[in-house]
């Protein structure tokens, strides 16, 4: 049995400017600023590291930022699900019919592994229906840093699906040199697409272990599967 852990941003859909302009009007709501968004990299992050990188770096102080964290989460959520225009998206190139394809093989379990928060994430896959593709993920949630996220995917789909799953049978897809990472921390086989904002040959010299084009060329890769 494979694990295969699915990033979403950059991977199976983009969301387009309008998310760092819903994210940039709740930071504005709650803490009264946003920092410097337009110099900051979303790509791979995770949304709780996003905003206290943002915010310490315009002068508050780490526990002026936790304290407001929570009342951030709700009115960003609120707004993304109130916002978020599922016609200003993309839907990227194979899916959903890679999904469709790998969700039906007895020997392959689907998961996410993202820096959303789950609420987020679960709010951009319904705008085109992915969510019934993936009943559990590692979101960004209880961690800071994608690194920590793996053993949580790993264990999250052991109390899913009821078996052990090693690093070895596990493969993390991602658009981000960060996702990259994240697998390498663990041991884990990373298949980076460039269908994100990072080109194939920066994914190469991040240590991918394959780097594709775009999802419809997944089929291609000798993944043992
Ligand atoms: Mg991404």
């Amino acid at each position: 049995m494979r694990l295969i852990l699915f990033d979403i941003d950059g991977t199976l859909i983009k969301c387009g400017i309008q998310v760092k302009g819903i994210f940039s009007s709740a930071l504005v709501e709650v803490f009264g600023q946003t920092g410097d968004l337009d110099g900051y990299s979303f790509s791979g992050k995770i949304d709780t590291q996003i905003v206290f990188d943002l915010q310490e770096g315009a002068g508050l102080t780490r526990p002026q930022v936790a304290e407001k964290l929570p009342l951030f989460k709700e009115v960003y959520i609120d707004r993304l699900e109130r916002d978020l225009d599922g016609s200003k998206m993309i839907e990227l190139p194979a899916v959903p019919d890679l999904l469709d394809t790998l969700a039906e093989r007895d020997d392959v379990t689907l998961g996410l592994l993202t820096g959303n928060w789950e609420e987020g994430a679960r709010v951009k896959l319904s705008r085109f229906e992915l969510n019934h593709f993936f009943p559990f993920g590692a979101f960004g949630d209880g961690q800071l840093e994608r690194t920590d996220l793996p053993p949580v995917a790993l264990e999250k789909a052991r109390q899913y699906t009821g078996r052990e799953f090693e690093t070895d049978d596990t493969v993390i897809v991602g658009d981000s040199i960060l996702d990259v990472a994240a697998a390498q921390a663990h041991g884990i086989m990373s298949v980076a697409v460039a269908t994100g904002w990072t080109p194939a040959v920066k994914l190469e010299s991040a240590g991918a272990d394959r780097v594709i084009p775009s999802l419809e060329h997944f089929d291609d890769l000798d993944l043992g599967l």
